[in-house]
């Protein structure tokens, strides 16, 4: 126990109203309340948020929160404000009278907030709020600083922000406070070069594992036309996923559309969701969704943040991931209830050159699309363990109990392939 151990426990309990720490959260946060730089490591969906949530209400002080996305900004100070934890944002887009309020925030002798979240670039290229906070660090008053989504440093990683670059600075501008990078991407290759950038090297890494027991994992062989895969996709819907939730993703905003018609065509409930339609009609189609009037989305990757339906029952992949690390976030959205679900791919090669060309448009890694075709092209080991392998874990081989299409058929993979198999079994 630390001198701040029963306070932990008691904000964990009043504050943030949790019965319990979940793997390697206690752990992080003790670490970072004795001051060490630090990674965390842990899957989407784990609780990385409270590991620098729950610190900044320990001790006096402002934490600072860097982190990518606005809109999952929004989310936090939503959340945090109706905890009556007082926390702020501002990003590029915030009106002028807030900034300066926040800027004015930085000087004050007490700080009268404990989290204040900032988009990279706001940090990046503003002069003014750099010397402010700079202030706040003279003063004391600059507890830690979480980077949230830390993989975005970095060019090996899946989704790399130039903005993040900058953030290198950090560790020698505010020496002695405490830097902690949160990610869900585990390659030691990543986390290194994670270091090096934030000039945090040797840094305490804290990872849990990314074994979901669970989910069953499953390669379907993708037909060429379009036809037959709206039918494999209407069998599954119709025969093995009956009355159950889940979704298909696909890469593209007119396949969504595509396949979404087709699908209703056939008699199916399902919705369509991607980046080009307005919010509330997103909004909508997500609430369709969770009320069970549709049984699937089908969806780009856009559909992905703020998913709390915990009986997902199956993850369809139409279209291979662009990583690896994106299908796990990605069929993790299964199963969250901790029931059997299922994670489908449908692969076919020609997918293998439409999303490359998406990869290197959007300056994406192709080192990291070859890990999920290797992950689809693999008829031979245990589906698990590659994905155990590429998070650098050890699940152990007996652990995949059948949960994956090779350990649960190892002698008819071209047969378990076919579709007739698989909606038969189960
Ligand atoms: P991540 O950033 O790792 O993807 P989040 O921080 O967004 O995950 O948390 C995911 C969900 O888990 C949130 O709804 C959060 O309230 C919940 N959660 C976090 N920690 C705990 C806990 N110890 N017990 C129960 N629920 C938790
Ligand atoms: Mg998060
Ligand atoms: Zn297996």
């Amino acid at each position: 126990t630390y001198e701040w151990s029963e306070d932990v426990n008691r904000v964990l309990r009043d504050t943030f109203k949790l019965n319990s720490f979940r793997p390697k959260q206690l752990s992080a946060i003790n670490s970072t309340l004795s001051g060490q730089h630090a990674l965390v490591v842990m899957p989407t969906g784990a609780g990385k948020s409270l590991c620098y949530q729950l610190p900044a209400l320990i001790k006096p002080g402002l934490t600072i929160v860097i982190s990518p996305l606005i809109s999952l900004m929004e989310d936090q100070i939503r959340s945090l404000t109706a905890r009556k934890i007082p926390a702020k944002l501002v990003t590029s887009t915030s009106p002028r009278e807030e900034i300066t309020a926040v800027l004015n925030l930085l000087k004050d002798k007490i700080t009268p907030i404990k989290l204040l979240y900032v988009t990279p670039e706001r940090l990046a290229k503003s002069k003014r709020f750099m010397a402010n906070l700079q202030q706040c660090y003279a003063g004391g008053r600059l507890q830690r600083i979480a980077i949230d989504e830390v993989h975005c440093c970095s060019q090996w990683g899946h989704d790399f922000r130039p903005d993040y670059k900058f953030l290198g600075i950090l560790s020698s501008m505010f020496p002695n406070v405490p830097i902690l990078g949160l990610t869900a991407t585990a390659t030691a290759h990543v986390l290194n070069d994670v270091q090096k950038i934030l000039n945090i090297q040797g840094c305490l890494v804290i990872k849990s594992t990314f074994n979901r027991p669970n989910l069953f994992y499953k390669i379907l062989e993708k037909p060429t036309s379009q036809e037959e895969c709206i039918t494999i996709l209407e069998k599954l819907l119709k025969y093995r996923y009956k009355g159950e939730s889940g979704i298909i993703y696909t890469n593209s905003i007119k396949d969504s559309e595509d396949l979404a018609e087709e699908l209703r065509k056939r008699g199916l409930k399902v919705g369509c969701y991607h980046a080009h339609m307005e919010a509330d009609s997103r909004r909508k189609v997500h609430s369709k969704w969770h009320e069970k009037y549709y049984q699937a989305i089908v969806a780009t990757v856009a559909f992905g943040m703020g998913i709390d339906k915990p009986d997902v029952r199956f993850i369809i992949h139409h279209t291979i991931s662009k990583s690896m690390e994106n299908y796990y976030q990605e069929s993790g959205r299964a199963g969250r209830d901790g029931k059997r679900a299922e994670c489908v791919t449908l692969y076919r090669m020609q997918d293998i050159f439409k999303v490359s060309t998406m990869v290197f448009s959007s300056a994406g890694n192709m080192d990291n699309l070859y890990g999920m075709i290797k992950y689809c092209l693999n008829g031979k080991y245990c589906r698990r363990q590659l994905i155990a392998e590429h998070f650098e874990e050890d699940w152990g081989y007996a652990d995949c109990n059948k949960m994956c299409d090779v350990c649960s058929n190892p002698c008819s993979i071209l047969r378990e392939i076919s579709l007739e198999n698989h909606c038969k079994t189960l």
